[in-house]
């Protein structure tokens, strides 16, 4: 990936012409030339030290010329872009070390404690708080411990329907693995072509079909982990009471407990039919109603979202209309992915419910225009940073009954903090018996100090979040720069056994130092 932008860079594309007047009227354009690129630090870690890792792990895998630090430094959030665009390159690692091996995983943890030297585990690097940006102060150096090289399928249980998988394998090149044995694992975040299994799991991420196939903390039945006090092995059994279940210590764990060397998921079978509609709703509050009537009924399709009023206006739904014609109302996807009986009998039953409560089916169209673009809403953010326009997203969720405070809070803290004009988007795309999460995209213009900017709107928009007494994150993590916000979430008990299990893993704290853990 390009360091300062998403994807591939042949598949940059530019705003669609509607978008590129949408913006003209409402911000003006103020096209950003490219800065020349800035050189990175030189490493400061004693060359001896990696000399001597590099008879560990081969002098090949132990990487320090530029462009591969450059790549390795930050994740992909608006201000980790907007940090690289400025030629801001502090948190580039010393050095890239790429382990073949769970022991290979394990000796690179020895070297970094025995030299005191940082590490900071790297899957795909599509992380959007922080997670990838660990403090340096105090060590000896840090590298990335880049998970690259660990991309097999290392085992594949047709009985049970499950399957064992490294953690640096990309979500294409999981779902690729799994096909050829007729499986799938269903889990398609927006970042799905980027990031990896082990980042998933470290993360607790959450994808677009998370309705059908379940979030993919849900998904995970085992998991092999390497700690700097030894290996950790869990999941023996579909489920058990041994216990709390330690391997909800491991997910969402960051990279701060251990480095995951082994994910083993449930699986699917590949659907044989998929099918995605779209349906129009008076209002955003009509249209999540629908939703919490569905998830309470037990009957929610693969995928389902609900664009609010302002979303569905700009057509963020579909990336290649955006700022043209719009439906008008509220837009909903629905999708079924299965056998074709049960996507019929599905659909059926779900379609009764929406027309019952007022849905207009709109028929496959927009689903087809959701489903083809669904990856591609990453690529545009490039487009509007280059034309001045400062955008980002961020996410939480609650209860049901408390939906409509969480939306009113964050969209005045965003529009209080960024001032008139401001595009606050919104919509629901994981959806729970109880609740569901929001997810909201702003767009400003942005000033001259754009990163201060967002950093303002997005403390307040923390604070509203915490007031309210929704989640700080529903599935991006907490990395850094929602860590100011745990402890209100946790508690100070729940700070202080967080600090406990890290001095009990990893007691001299080389690991992602200053991540996840207040
Ligand atoms: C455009 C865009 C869209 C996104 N859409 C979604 C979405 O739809 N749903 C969603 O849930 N998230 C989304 N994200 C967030 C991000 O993709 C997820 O957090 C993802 O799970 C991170 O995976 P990764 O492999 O890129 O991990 P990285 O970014 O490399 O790492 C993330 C964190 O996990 C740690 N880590 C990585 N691998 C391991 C390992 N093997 N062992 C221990 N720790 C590890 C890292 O140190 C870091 O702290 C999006 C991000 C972007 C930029």
């Amino acid at each position: 990936m390009h360091p300062s932008r998403w994807g591939d860079p042949a598949r940059a594309t530019a705003l669609p012409d509607t978008a590129r007047g949408l913006i003209e009227m409402v911000f003006g354009l103020d096209e950003r030339p490219a800065l020349p690129e800035v050189s990175v630090p030189a490493p400061a870690v004693e060359p001896a030290l990696l000399t001597e890792l590099a008879e560990t792990l081969g002098a090949e895998h132990v990487l320090t010329d530029d462009d591969i630090r450059r790549l390795r430094t930050g994740g992909k959030s608006t201000p980790d872009l907007l940090r690289q665009r400025a030629g801001d390159l502090d948190d580039a690692p010393d050095a890239v070390v790429r382990p073949g091996t769970h022991d290979d995983v394990a000796a690179v943890l020895a070297w970094a404690v025995k030299h005191h030297v940082a590490v900071v585990p790297f899957g795909g690097g599509t992380s959007v708080t922080g997670g990838l940006a660990a403090r340096r102060d105090g060590f000896a150096g840090l590298v990335s411990l880049d998970l690259i090289r660990m991309k097999r399928l290392l085992e594949v249980d047709h009985t049970s329907m499950t399957a064992t998988l490294e953690p640096g394998l990309r979500g294409p090149e999981a779902e690729a693995l799994l096909a050829a044995e007729g499986l799938t694992l269903g889990h398609f975040p927006q970042s799905f072509e980027y990031a990896t299994i082990g980042g998933f799991a470290a993360t607790r991420s959450s994808g677009q079909s998370s309705a059908g196939y379940g979030r993919f903390d849900a998904l995970v039945v085992g998991l092999r982990v390497a700690t700097p006090s030894g290996e950790v092995s869990l999941g023996s059994a579909p489920a058990n009471a041994a216990g709390p279940d330690l391997r909800q210590v491991f997910l969402g764990s960051e990279g701060a407990f251990g480095v995951i060397t082994a994910v083993t998921v449930r699986v699917r079978r590949v659907p044989a039919e998929k099918v995605y509609e779209g349906w129009r709703w008076p209002s955003f509050v009509d249209g999540a109603a629908a939703m919490r009537t569905l998830a309470q009924a037990g009957l929610l399709p693969t995928v389902i979202r609900l664009s609010d009023e302002s979303e569905t206006a700009i057509n963020l739904a579909r990336p290649d209309e955006i700022g043209g014609q719009s439906a008008g109302g509220c837009m909903m996807i629905t999708g079924y992915e299965g056998e074709p009986e049960a996507v019929a009998a599905k659909r059926a039953a779900v379609t009764a419910v929406l027309s019952g409560l007022g849905g207009e089916s709109l028929g496959e169209e927009p689903g087809a225009s959701w489903a083809k673009g669904r990856f591609d809403a990453p690529y545009l953010r490039d487009s509007l940073l280059d034309v001045g326009v400062l955008v980002e997203t961020l996410e939480t969720a609650t209860f049901w009954s408390n939906m409509d405070a969480l939306y009113a809070g964050v969209r005045a803290a965003l529009e209080g903090s960024l001032g008139e004009g401001t595009m606050v988007l919104c919509h629901i795309s994981h959806v729970y018996e109880t609740g569901c999460s929001l997810y909201f995209t702003v767009a400003q213009k942005a000033a001259e100090d754009s990163l201060s900017q967002w950093l303002a709107a997005k403390a307040a928009a923390c604070d509203a979040i915490t007031e309210v007494g929704a989640t700080i994150t529903h599935h991006h993590a907490v990395g850094t720069d929602h860590k100011p916000w745990l402890a209100a979430e946790i508690g100070g008990i729940g700070v202080s056994v967080l600090r406990a299990v890290k001095a009990d893993l990893d007691p001299s704290g080389v690991l992602n130092p200053g991540v996840l853990i207040p």
